[in-house]
């Protein structure tokens, strides 16, 4: 086919075929590439071309340049932060949205999208047992759904502060409560919402990593005392580190006795409730003001696309729409999804979504998230079993924090030790964990979350560990 702008013709077929023989092949790479910062650059000609190229010899360089310094995500054996995932029949969906390419701001500029988005929407929130009420929307990331619903909250305290803004009147401190586990961009929104960093407030966790609601009820009064007003609290299903879960239900009698917007973050681990067997991991949500789930994360959608569902959507109308006279349309009862947050154009991101439904359809999708769990479960089995190995924190779902602790170390030789058998797996290029702190002990994580992750994959992880930590026990020397 000829390019419009007289440019070489595009050889979809090619790249067609590129797109399945990498997915053939999922384990021919490394998963994290060997390369330093600035290599990539450095290759790249100073300047853009003044004439337009060959497809072949941009593709040539793609698969020269780009691949080979690429991290894999989608390697079945990429068990860092949280393990995501495409569905083949996503990336033919995001295919197909690039164009189309709507700008879905309003109902006229994309009907399809839109409609689309709220029965996506619809669909996944009864996969997921919310309250058929709540409306569901879709934006980028699970940080800026966060960002909206605090927003969103702000405006609901009704100080105006959309009209007048927060400076040169008086206005009492405004607070966020979280816990140490919370996600940081809570702390990001605060910073945006000109709530700052100071009032987020950490409320005490149980020895199991979870927010303490009578401790979110000290708090919360001893600021009202003080005449400070709670903005939010944000309860986590399924934090960032361990994996642990807020009580929703109990945080929720709190901050219904106050009146205070309580945001559920769900990011990673919502979307196990659409599993019956963890069903309960949602307990408590209808309780709940907004709630957040990434389809990007753990149900095969590739980035990005994430769910904010709200109790009351016309909350984050109140503080986001605003019509210019060149926006204004004539029809009546559609939704103009513009008016829900920051951004004017959006992407047809539903596409992608119905694309996944349908093709692995809700049993597919179950029966993939239990197989991730059960492996997770396997694999701390195996850390459990070794004498010289340690399981650091419950692990309900699908990733296990865990360290590598042979006698004879105090905690800062641990931690040295294990940030070393960590950068050798990962240079081994062969899998890709990451790390974290738990109450100050430096943990190693592994994340199951890929839809091409095998028994075979994590198990050779297990190996991996094991060959790389051997020399560090030597090393000692006695
Ligand atoms: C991953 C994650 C986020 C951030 O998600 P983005 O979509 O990348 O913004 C927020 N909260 C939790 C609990 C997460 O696991």
């Amino acid at each position: 086919m000829a390019d419009e702008a007289g440019a070489p013709p595009v050889d979809w077929e090619r790249v067609a075929a590129w797109i399945e023989r990498y997915f053939e092949q999922p384990g021919a790479y490394r998963v994290m590439p060997s390369v330093r910062p600035g290599d990539v650059a450095a290759v790249l000609p100073k300047d853009a071309p003044e004439r337009g190229e060959s497809f072949e010899a941009i593709l040539a360089d793609f698969e020269r340049i780009i691949v080979p310094a690429t991290t894999h995500w989608n390697h079945p054996r990429f068990f860092a932060y949280f393990a995501t995932s495409a569905a083949p029949a996503a990336i033919a969906a995001e295919a197909l949205a690039a164009t189309l390419d709507v700008k879905a701001m309003l109902w006229r500029t994309s009907p399809a999208a839109t409609e689309l988005e709220a029965v996506t929407m619809r669909w996944l929130g009864r996969l997921l047992g919310l309250p058929p009420s709540w409306t569901g929307i879709i934006y980028d990331t699970a940080s800026v759904a966060g960002f909206t619903a605090l927003a969103a909250a702000r405006e609901a305290l009704g100080l105006q502060i959309r009209e007048r803004g927060m400076t040169g009147r008086a206005l009492p401190v405004l607070r966020i409560y979280v816990t140490e586990q919370t996600h940081s961009h809570v702390e990001k929104a605060a910073i945006a919402l000109g709530v700052g960093q100071y009032n987020v407030v950490r409320v005490p966790c149980d020895d199991r990593f979870r927010m303490q609601p009578d401790a979110l009820a000290d708090s919360i009064e001893r600021d009202l005392a003080a005449g400070i007003r709670p903005l939010a609290v944000v309860a986590t299903v399924g934090t960032t580190s361990t994996t642990s879960v807020d009580p929703v239900r109990a945080i929720a009698e709190v901050t219904r006795k106050h009146g205070v917007w309580l945001h559920v973050d769900a990011a990673y681990a919502g979307i196990a409730a659409i599993v019956p067997e963890f069903a309960n991991l949602l307990d408590g949500v209808d309780l709940a003001d907004s709630l957040v789930v990434n389809p990007h994360k753990w149900m095969f959608v590739p980035m990005d696309l994430s769910a904010l569902y709200l109790k009351d959507e016309s909350t984050v109308r109140r503080a986001f729409s605003l019509v210019p006279e060149y926006l204004t349309t004539s029809e009546t009862g559609a939704i103009n999804y513009m008016d829900y947050g920051l951004q004017l154009g959006r992407r047809f991101r539903a596409l992608k979504l119905w694309f996944v439904l349908r093709h692995l359809g809700a049993e597919g999708i179950r029966q993939k998230l239990r197989g991730h769990v059960a492996l997770a479960q396997e694999f701390a089995s195996w850390v459990e079993a070794q004498p010289d190995w340690e399981v650091l924190a419950p692990h309900p779902l699908s990733v296990v924090c865990f360290r590598y602790a042979p006698a004879g170390h105090d905690e800062s030789d641990l931690e040295a030790l294990n940030a070393r058998l960590m950068q050798a797996v990962n240079e081994s290029g062969e899998i890709f964990i990451s790390h974290t702190k738990i109450d100050g002990r430096y943990a190693l994580r592994l994340a199951i979350g890929n839809i091409r992750t095998t028994r075979a994959d994590v198990e050779h992880a297990w190996h991996v560990l094991k060959r790389e930590a051997a020399p560090e026990t030597s090393l000692r020397g006695h």
